[in-house]
Protein backbone atom coordinates (compact mmCIF):
# COMPACT_ATOMS: atom_id res chain seq x y z
CA UNK A 1 0.00 0.00 0.00
CA UNK A 2 1.02 3.40 -1.12
CA UNK A 3 0.50 6.09 1.19
CA UNK A 4 -0.70 9.23 -0.35
CA UNK A 5 -1.11 12.65 0.93
CA UNK A 6 -4.22 13.84 0.12
CA UNK A 7 -3.73 17.20 -1.09
CA UNK A 8 -5.91 19.78 1.63
CA UNK A 9 -8.06 21.11 -1.25
CA UNK A 10 -9.55 17.89 -1.71
CA UNK A 11 -10.88 18.63 1.33
CA UNK A 12 -12.89 21.25 -0.50
CA UNK A 13 -15.82 19.68 -2.66
CA UNK A 14 -14.38 19.21 -5.90
CA UNK A 15 -15.48 16.22 -6.93
CA UNK A 16 -18.96 17.45 -5.88
CA UNK A 17 -17.98 20.63 -8.38
CA UNK A 18 -16.85 17.90 -11.09
CA UNK A 19 -20.22 15.92 -11.39
CA UNK A 20 -21.99 18.97 -11.16
CA UNK A 21 -20.41 20.29 -14.38
CA UNK A 22 -20.21 17.36 -16.03
CA UNK A 23 -23.93 17.05 -15.61
CA UNK A 24 -24.47 20.48 -16.88
CA UNK A 25 -22.10 19.60 -19.64
CA UNK A 26 -24.20 16.40 -20.52
CA UNK A 27 -27.42 18.32 -20.48
CA UNK A 28 -25.91 21.39 -22.56
CA UNK A 29 -24.61 18.63 -25.16
CA UNK A 30 -28.10 17.24 -25.60
CA UNK A 31 -29.51 20.56 -25.65
CA UNK A 32 -27.19 21.90 -28.42
CA UNK A 33 -28.09 18.50 -30.22
CA UNK A 34 -31.82 18.73 -30.27
CA UNK A 35 -30.90 22.73 -30.91
CA UNK A 36 -29.27 21.51 -34.22
CA UNK A 37 -31.82 18.95 -35.14
CA UNK A 38 -34.58 21.19 -34.97
CA UNK A 39 -32.69 23.53 -37.24
CA UNK A 40 -31.26 20.76 -39.41
CA UNK A 41 -27.72 21.70 -38.71
CA UNK A 42 -26.02 18.80 -40.38
CA UNK A 43 -23.11 19.03 -37.51
CA UNK A 44 -22.67 19.93 -34.19
CA UNK A 45 -19.93 22.80 -34.95
CA UNK A 46 -21.68 26.48 -33.39
CA UNK A 47 -20.92 28.03 -37.05
CA UNK A 48 -22.66 25.12 -38.60
CA UNK A 49 -25.43 25.63 -36.44
CA UNK A 50 -25.49 29.38 -36.93
CA UNK A 51 -25.30 28.72 -40.46
CA UNK A 52 -28.08 26.34 -40.56
CA UNK A 53 -30.57 28.60 -38.48
CA UNK A 54 -30.01 31.56 -40.53
CA UNK A 55 -29.96 29.90 -44.31
CA UNK A 56 -33.05 29.11 -46.11
CA UNK A 57 -35.25 27.40 -44.20
CA UNK A 58 -37.12 24.31 -46.01
CA UNK A 59 -40.14 24.91 -44.08
CA UNK A 60 -39.31 29.06 -43.76
CA UNK A 61 -43.13 30.00 -44.22
CA UNK A 62 -44.08 28.17 -41.00
CA UNK A 63 -40.75 29.97 -39.31
CA UNK A 64 -40.69 33.35 -38.09
CA UNK A 65 -37.38 35.39 -38.20
CA UNK A 66 -38.14 36.10 -34.82
CA UNK A 67 -37.70 32.54 -33.75
CA UNK A 68 -34.48 32.05 -35.44
CA UNK A 69 -33.26 35.20 -33.44
CA UNK A 70 -34.36 33.69 -30.47
CA UNK A 71 -32.63 29.91 -31.34
CA UNK A 72 -29.40 31.72 -32.64
CA UNK A 73 -29.46 33.35 -29.51
CA UNK A 74 -30.24 30.32 -27.60
CA UNK A 75 -27.23 28.81 -29.49
CA UNK A 76 -24.84 31.39 -28.48
CA UNK A 77 -25.90 31.07 -24.63
CA UNK A 78 -25.40 27.29 -25.04
CA UNK A 79 -22.28 27.55 -26.85
CA UNK A 80 -20.87 30.04 -24.16
CA UNK A 81 -22.08 28.17 -21.19
CA UNK A 82 -20.07 25.41 -22.72
CA UNK A 83 -16.50 26.86 -23.18
CA UNK A 84 -16.97 28.05 -19.67
CA UNK A 85 -17.49 24.60 -18.27
CA UNK A 86 -15.03 23.68 -20.56
CA UNK A 87 -12.36 25.94 -19.15
CA UNK A 88 -13.81 24.86 -15.90
CA UNK A 89 -13.17 21.36 -15.93
CA UNK A 90 -9.75 21.60 -17.50
CA UNK A 91 -8.48 23.88 -14.19
CA UNK A 92 -9.88 21.38 -12.40
CA UNK A 93 -8.12 18.74 -14.24
CA UNK A 94 -4.96 20.44 -13.70
CA UNK A 95 -5.04 21.23 -10.39
CA UNK A 96 -5.55 25.29 -11.10
CA UNK A 97 -9.73 25.05 -10.28
CA UNK A 98 -10.54 27.60 -7.30
CA UNK A 99 -7.69 29.73 -7.52
CA UNK A 100 -8.54 33.55 -9.16
CA UNK A 101 -7.39 33.49 -12.91
CA UNK A 102 -6.14 37.18 -12.48
CA UNK A 103 -4.99 37.72 -9.29
CA UNK A 104 -4.14 34.03 -7.66
CA UNK A 105 -6.11 33.81 -4.38
CA UNK A 106 -8.75 31.43 -3.55
CA UNK A 107 -12.09 31.73 -4.66
CA UNK A 108 -14.56 31.19 -1.24
CA UNK A 109 -16.03 27.98 -1.95
CA UNK A 110 -19.65 28.89 -1.69
CA UNK A 111 -18.96 30.97 -4.84
CA UNK A 112 -18.00 28.00 -6.44
CA UNK A 113 -20.75 26.27 -5.06
CA UNK A 114 -23.22 28.97 -6.17
CA UNK A 115 -21.34 29.56 -9.47
CA UNK A 116 -19.02 26.38 -10.46
CA UNK A 117 -18.05 28.16 -13.95
CA UNK A 118 -16.51 30.92 -11.87
CA UNK A 119 -12.77 30.97 -13.06
CA UNK A 120 -11.97 34.80 -10.84
CA UNK A 121 -12.78 35.70 -7.69
CA UNK A 122 -15.64 38.52 -7.28
CA UNK A 123 -13.43 41.33 -7.58
CA UNK A 124 -11.11 40.39 -10.46
CA UNK A 125 -14.82 39.67 -11.93
CA UNK A 126 -15.97 42.85 -11.47
CA UNK A 127 -13.46 44.24 -12.91
CA UNK A 128 -13.16 42.02 -16.52
CA UNK A 129 -17.10 43.02 -16.41
CA UNK A 130 -16.17 47.05 -16.21
CA UNK A 131 -13.40 46.65 -18.55
CA UNK A 132 -15.13 44.97 -21.23
CA UNK A 133 -18.11 46.26 -21.13
CA UNK A 134 -16.88 50.11 -20.84
CA UNK A 135 -15.55 49.57 -24.56
ZN1 LIG B 1 -9.00 37.77 -8.35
Amino acid sequence: MTTTQIPSRLAQPWAQLESELMTRERALASEWQALAEQAGASGEQRTELAHALLANDPEGVRHHPDDRELALGRADALHAEQVAIGEALLALRDGRYGACADCGESIPVERLLAQPTALRCVRCQALTEQTSGAA
